[in-house]
């Protein structure tokens, strides 16, 4: 008998057309209240669905806490930055994760009482915003040096601050550039609290665009065995492992093929298996170590699904070429040259995608919204959707040629504003 050999299929995968199906469908149903919001505000328009965003951060946290002891989520504000949207999220009972003095400045304002403030080389006049809300703020030390600058600006003030220190858990490339080596984990502790003014809670790790939870289960077994090398001083002292963001939305990644209407998938799983993939492995490995509160820094797989892009027809050039009313500087970077997402024409819907290039209205020919759209045909006026874009994008959107777009809340089906400018 020949042996059997498991057959691993090889990627590239190539996304089906069930799958864009249920992906669009949901929007289409919806199409009338979107052409509403449209109608009323004019086009391009981002669009920011708070229902959504609740129901993600709801989903997001049930997963996790159910399954662990001790759990806090922070919403990491680089992914979107509306305000409005932050907001939202304290509401639900979110804290806020910020990586820049402008982020917290923000956080402070939208009357965030749980900010941590994450990220390499914070300047002195970030360190003295973040020293003035002890009670509010802790500051996730991203270096040796940091944690000095941090002491001198405590000193200055007479006062102390709560602390964690970010561990690197990649140390290859430019990933180096983040956080603290393992095994200099001791020496560093030792110097924290010789400094004498910062109050040492925790650790934290980060790693991003984990489509399956491995890369993070790998780094907790890890860090579960540099703990069990520590003093017992120092895991008392531990309050929480903070293990970061970086969770993909289940869909997967989209992205163009040098074939026209075929896509590539890189294909996710669903928060579910990663609150139950990394929970396991936090139990194993963290907490018989130290009976510590576990923290989640998530960002895109709270925002993406909840903010759509609609823009509008201004000029069919020829059956397979259209100008819209907005550009590129509206999401910042030449995003859909490389990933797909569906362009749905919800003025003429239909489930099959017809090949056209659907570009934008800058004068440079890198302003793609597609390659194609869902729909009938498509004409002059024609409003289109870009839906779920929340992740990295409006964060990223630059005056640049033409304005940037308004944004409208829809808050349910019948209720939706304009936001002030
Ligand atoms: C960017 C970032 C996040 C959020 O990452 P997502 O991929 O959007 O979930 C969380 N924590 C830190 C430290 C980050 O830099």
């Amino acid at each position: 008998m020949p042996t059997a050999k498991t057959q691993i299929p090889a990627p590239p995968f190539f996304l089906s057309r069930e799958k864009v199906v249920e992906f669009i469908n949901p929007y289409l149903k919806n199409k009338g209240v979107y052409l509403d919001i449209a109608k009323a505000f004019g086009s391009p328009l981002y669009v920011l669905e708070t229902d959504v965003l609740a129901r993600k951060a709801e989903q997001f946290r049930a997963a996790f806490s159910h399954r662990l002891p001790e759990t806090a989520f922070f919403y990491a504000m680089k992914s979107n930055n509306l305000p409005h949207l932050s907001g939202h999220l304290l509401k639900h009972g979110f804290g806020l994760d910020v990586s820049s003095g402008v982020e917290l400045s923000v956080a402070l304002e939208l009357g965030a009482s749980s900010i941590i403030f994450s990220g390499p080389g914070k300047t002195i006049q970030e360190l003295a915003l973040a020293a003035q809300h002890p009670d509010r703020v802790l500051i996730l030390l991203d270096s040796i040096g940091e944690a000095k600058r941090l002491t001198s600006v405590l000193e200055k003030k007479q006062t102390r601050m709560p602390v964690g220190l970010r561990l690197n858990n990649n140390p290859e490339g430019l990933w180096r550039k983040f956080g603290v080596l393992p095994e200099h984990l001791l020496s560093a502790f030792k110097e924290i609290e010789t400094l004498g003014r910062l109050d040492f809670q925790g650790l934290q790790f980060h790693s991003s665009w984990n489509l399956n939870p491995d890369r993070q289960t790998a780094f907790i077994k890890k860090l579960g065995e540099i703990l069990s090398s520590m003093p017992k001083q120092f895991l008392d002292a531990v309050k929480f492992i903070d293990i970061g963001g970086g969770y993909w939305p289940a869909q997967g990644e989209w992205l163009l093929s040098n074939m026209p209407q075929n896509y590539i998938i890189d294909p996710g799983v669903s928060i579910d298996l990663f609150a139950k993939e990394l929970s396991s492995a936090i139990k194993a490995h963290i907490l018989p170590l130290t009976q510590c509160r576990i923290c989640f820094e998530p960002g895109r797989w709270i925002c993406n699904d909840a903010m759509h892009i609609l823009i509008q027809v201004v000029d069919c050039k020829e059956k397979d070429l259209v100008i819209t009313d907005a550009g590129g500087n509206t999401v910042g970077w030449e995003r859909y040259e490389t990933d797909y997402c569906p362009v749905l024409n919800l003025t003429r819907p239909s489930l099959s995608e017809k090949k056209c290039h659907i570009l934008g209205s800058l004068c440079t020919p890198h302003d793609v919204w597609g390659y194609g759209y869902f729909g009938s045909g498509i004409k002059e006026n024609d409003i289109l959707m870009i839906p779920a874009q929340g992740a990295y994008t409006y964060s990223l959107r630059q005056q640049f040629i033409k304005p940037i777009p308004r944004v409208a809340v829809k808050e349910s089906s019948n209720r939706y504003f304009l936001l002030p400018e």
